[in-house]
C-alpha cells in the first residue's frame, strides 16, 4: 500500500501528511496541481506535466519553490519510495499558509506535495462499449474570468458538470463554452472523426491543454490521420462518425451517445480503437 506522501522535500507516513487549515489552497482553492500516470515504474510524460504546473503557477503569479528538475525528480523519488509499478501521481502546489484575506503577499511557503497512489480507472468494458454523454448546464469557466488552461485546485466548474453526470446516471459530461460552442468533459478532451479526419476543439474554445490530447494528436498525424484544431457545436457530435475522449486517467475512451442520441453507428468506431491501440503501445514503450 502506498504510504508515503511528499511534502516540502520530507516523505510523510499517509497519515502524517498534513497541511495548515490557514493555506489558502484550502481556503480559496488558491493553487494548481497535475495528474500523472505512471507506467511499469516509468512516470509518463513527465516533462510535459512538470511544463504545465509551471505554467499553470505563473500565470496565478505562484512561484514553485523548486526548479522543474527538482521537481521532476522529487515525483520520480516519491513513485520509487512507494513501489509504484502502475498507478497516478498527484502534484499539488498550495500558495501555502497566511491570514485570511484574499492578499497573497499574507501568505508564505507554498507547500509542494506529491502523492503517488494506485488508480481508479474507468470500468474496462467501457473501452469496448462506449461512454454516454450528457451535456451539461453549467457551461466551462468563461476564459476571461478564469482560464480552463490553468489547472488550478478551484475545481468546482467542473464538479459542478460532474455533478450534473452523475445525476443524469453517465460518468461524463460535455461542456460548452460561454458561445455555446463544444470545450471539453469535466475531466477529459474530447475528439471527433468526420470523414477520416479527427478533428477537437482549439485552446481557444476555453480548455484545458490536455497532455494526453497533444499525445493521441502526435500519434494520429504519425499514423497518417489528418488531425484539425476546429471549433465545433453539439451538432457537429450528432452527425459525426465517431467520438473519443482523452485524459489522463481516461487514455482514449470511445463514447457513442449524447444526451440519448447514437454518435455514428452507435459503437466505438475503427479510428478510436486504432488511436486507443497506439496510444497505449506508447505507455508500453517508454
Ligand atoms: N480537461 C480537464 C478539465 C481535465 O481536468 C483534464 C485532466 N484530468 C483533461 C482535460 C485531460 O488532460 P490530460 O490529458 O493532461 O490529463
Amino acid at each position: 500500500m502506498p504510504n508515503q506522501v511528499y511534502i516540502n522535500g520530507q516523505l510523510f507516513a499517509k497519515e502524517d501528511a498534513k497541511v495548515s487549515v490557514y493555506d489558502h489552497g484550502l481556503l480559496y482553492g488558491d493553487g494548481v496541481f497535475e495528474g500523472i500516470r505512471v507506467y511499469g515504474g516509468k512516470v509518463f510524460l513527465l516533462e510535459e506535466h512538470i511544463e504545465r504546473v509551471y505554467e499553470s503557477a505563473k500565470a496565478i503569479r505562484l512561484e514553485i519553490p523548486m526548479s522543474p528538475e527538482e521537481l521532476s525528480k522529487a515525483t520520480e523519488d516519491t513513485v520509487r519510495a512507494n513501489d509504484i509499478r502502475d498507478g497516478y501521481v498527484r502534484l499539488v502546489i498550495t500558495r501555502g499558509a497566511g491570514s485570511l484575506g484574499l492578499d497573497i503577499r499574507r501568505t508564505s511557503n507554498p507547500q509542494v506535495i506529491i502523492i503517488a497512489d494506485t488508480i481508479s480507472l474507468y470500468p474496462k468494458e467501457l473501452y469496448e462499449d462506449g461512454l454516454q454523454l450528457v451535456t451539461a448546464s453549467t457551461i466551462r469557466n468563461h476564459p476571461g474570468a478564469l482560464s480552463p488552461r490553468i489547472k488550478s485546485l478551484n475545481y468546482l466548474n467542473n464538479i459542478l458538470a460532474k455533478i450534473e453526470a452523475t445525476d443524469a446516471g453517465t460518468i461524463e459530461a460535455l461542456m460548452l463554452n460561454h458561445k455555446g460552442e463544444v470545450a471539453e468533459c469535466t475531466g477529459d478532451n474530447i475528439f471527433i472523426v468526420k470523414r477520416g479526419i479527427l478533428l477537437t476543439p482549439p485552446k481557444s474554445a476555453g480548455i484545458l491543454e490536455g497532455v494526453t490530447r497533444n499525445t493521441v494528436m502526435e500519434l494520429a498525424r504519425k499514423a497518417g490521420i489528418a488531425v484539425e484544431e476546429a471549433e465545433m457545436t453539439r451538432h457537429d457530435i450528432f452527425v459525426a462518425d465517431e467520438c473519443f475522449l482523452t485524459g489522463t486517467a481516461a487514455e482514449v475512451i470511445p463514447v457513442v451517445s449524447l444526451d440519448g442520441r447514437a454518435i455514428g453507428n452507435g459503437e466505438p468506431g475503427p479510428t478510436t480503437r486504432k488511436l486507443l491501440k497506439l496510444f497505449r503501445e506508447s505507455t508500453e514503450s517508454v
